[in-house]
């Protein structure tokens, strides 16, 4: 049987593999299929696409686009996305620069706590990649202002902690219609982080069309419900590791494969929509 993994993220975002590790990682482990699905951003896939063309795998087009509802993070994952769209190019410039931006609210909201950081050494360690919190917390490590990712999350960039910015993000709508004007499946990454899933179906009315119910975090009753819950919606079933290289290190590549049958679901799932 071939398996995938369909949530990994690459250094074009806040993963620390490049798509080329990334790749013979992936083939190690005994993956056929991966789908990259870095935030905000496309960057990392034609160059992961490129290189698997001398490889024995093939790399899913794909993007985790982040959310807002009422306050609640929501990630959306995009398969299967016409990546070189001009339209989605031209918006994800923008969350780009957003991104940036944010940092130096962040960075000035620590200062009032008495916390100084350099924006500088935050942007040394995404180099080319959509910057984000896990960046501010590595850099709080780095500089020895805390012992762990975890604790600068606890303490400081965290929801309603006191370096909190929520930059831009789009409405969970938003985020739907923008997947499927690309071409692409919409999916509700990690639902249980929603912890309210009287929303789900809100989000079907929005068109989305599938869930992750595979993620290394869903206890096998959370799986079991999802599922259930897919099929009473006829959605789709996808499922990820959630992988960010060495910014995650507990999280192992190879963790969390799902039957290769369920890419075949999503293409055949485009193929519907075209
Ligand atoms: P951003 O998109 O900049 O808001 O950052 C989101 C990233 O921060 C995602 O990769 C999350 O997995 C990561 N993140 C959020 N909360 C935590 C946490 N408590 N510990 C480690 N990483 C986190
Ligand atoms: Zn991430
Ligand atoms: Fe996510
Ligand atoms: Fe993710």
């Amino acid at each position: 049987m071939n398996f995938a993994d369909l949530h990994l993220h690459t250094v074009f975002s806040d993963g620390t593999y490049t798509p080329l590790e990334l790749i013979s990682e992936s083939e190690k482990v005994g993956l056929s299929a991966i789908a990259v699905v870095d935030h905000d951003t496309t960057s990392g896939i034609e160059p992961a696409i490129e290189i698997a063309k001398t490889k024995n795998i093939e790399v899913l087009p794909g993007i985790e686009l982040s959310a807002e509802y009422e306050g609640l993070e929501i990630h959306i994952l995009g398969y299967l996305i016409d990546y070189k769209h001009q339209g989605l190019v031209e918006k994800l410039a923008i969350l780009k620069k957003n991104r940036i931006e944010r940092i130096y609210k962040i960075v000035e909201k620590l200062k009032d706590i008495g916390i100084t950081l350099d924006p500088q050494s935050v942007f040394d360690i995404a180099k080319q990649g959509t910057v984000g919190r896990l960046h501010i917390a590595k850099a709080l490590v780095l500089e020895g202002k805390v012992h762990s990712l975890s604790e600068a999350f606890q303490k400081y960039l965290g929801d309603k902690c006191p370096a909190f910015c929520l930059g831009f993000r789009f409405s969970p709508r938003e985020a739907i219609k923008l997947v499927k004007a690309v071409g692409g499946i919409p999916v509700l990454a990690h639902p249980y982080t929603l912890n309210n899933d009287a929303l789900i179906p809100l989000f079907i009315d929005y068109g989305l069309m599938g869930l992750e119910v595979y993620y290394p975090e869903h206890s096998q009753s959370m799986i079991n419900f999802y599922l259930n819950l897919a099929r009473t919606h006829d959605l789709l079933v996808t499922g990820g590791s959630d992988f960010h290289g060495d910014a995650k290190p507990e999280l192992k590549l190879g963790s969390l494969k799902v039957p290769y049958e369920l890419v075949e679901k999503l293409k055949a799932a485009k193929e519907k929509l075209l």
